[in-house]
């Protein structure tokens, strides 16, 4: 059983229609993935009927956009339901953010001699609702100032970098509070990323799990080294967290992140369904536990 809970289609910053991601999932093996859009829930239906076209189990996720103490945090959400007001009106107000900066984003890069037009970024966006700066680079790399994604991010676009301008996201606490009030189920995706462990050190996990349920942390990730990996799972453990893995999938965007490349265990993804399942009425889920338990 091959699980791959987070990964990302052309809804947001990814490079395969929802459709086109399920295929490849089920061509690489996997029984069970879950779509986890940044910020959108607009890729799930393609993705759910394709995977009952298919015969391959799809998990409807998200990728909320938080933050905490200024620096950008990742919650993957579970099951949420994509009609709560409360979520879904921040979830409006986080794209308008990610619109928001677009013109900013390229003054720097024009004052830095890297000029892009704004219309050569909105066709890498093509119909997607959720703007990202891996759009920005796309359009950076066809204008021939960057090779691929990760130098664009590493030379300009990166938090911090010359032409990077924040965003709007969600505090992290009220995020978790958010994905639980619309019935989701919360985990931390990547918590120490990219040199990210004094955003989420061990005690404000603990904080977290205590005071706010958050569910779970992403272990498995292609950001996480293996010492990073083994000291996540002894605090998943200790505070009674969900330890999940993943691929972060993004298509030809993002190398060394391909399907099912890391994978969640069997027993994790059945407690996550229990919680989220355990929120929603029979008649309106399609992915009920015993529907999975069937698939699987
Ligand atoms: P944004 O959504 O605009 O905040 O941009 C963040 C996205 O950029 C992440 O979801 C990744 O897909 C991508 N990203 C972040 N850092 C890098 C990097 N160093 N190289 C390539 N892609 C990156
Ligand atoms: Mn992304
Ligand atoms: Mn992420
Ligand atoms: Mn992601």
């Amino acid at each position: 059983m091959r699980i791959d809970l987070h990964t990302h289609s052309s809804v947001s910053d990814g490079t395969d229609k929802p459709s086109e991601l399920i295929r490849k999932a089920a061509a690489v093996g996997l029984d069970i993935v879950a779509l986890t859009d940044h910020d959108t829930f607009d890729g799930l239906d393609e993705a759910v009927a394709e995977g009952e076209r298919i015969g391959l189990q799809v998990v409807r996720g998200m990728e909320l956009s938080c933050s905490r103490q200024g620096e950008s945090v990742h919650l993957l959400a579970y099951g949420a339901d994509p009609t709560h007001d409360g979520l879904v009106s921040e979830m409006v107000r986080i794209r308008g953010g990610r619109m928001g900066r677009l013109a900013g984003v390229l003054a720097k890069l024009a004052a830095l001699g890297v000029p892009v037009t704004e219309a050569e970024v909105l066709a890498e966006v093509g119909n997607s609702p959720s703007i990202g700066r891996p759009h920005i680079a796309d359009a950076m790399i066809k204008a021939g100032h960057v090779r691929d994604r990760e130098e664009a991010f590493d030379r300009f676009l990166a938090d911090g970098g010359p032409a990077h301008v924040p965003r709007y996201s969600i505090d992290l606490e009220r995020g978790i509070d958010l994905v639980h009030a619309a019935g989701g189920v919360a985990i931390i995706g990547h918590p120490w990323g990219r040199g990210r462990e004094h955003v989420l050190p061990a005690p404000v996990l603990a904080r977290l799990a205590a005071e706010h349920s958050l569910d779970g942390v992403e272990v498995e990730h292609q950001d996480h080294d293996p010492d990073a990996r083994a000291q996540l799972h002894a605090l998943a453990e200790r505070f009674g967290l969900l330890a999940t893995g993943s691929s972060d999938y993004h298509g030809t965007g993002k190398l060394d992140h391909d399907l099912g490349c890391n994978t969640t265990a069997p027993e994790i993804y059945q407690e996550l369904v229990r919680r989220y399942g355990a929120n929603q009425e029979p008649s309106t889920a399609s992915d009920q536990p015993a529907t999975k338990a069937s698939a699987g």
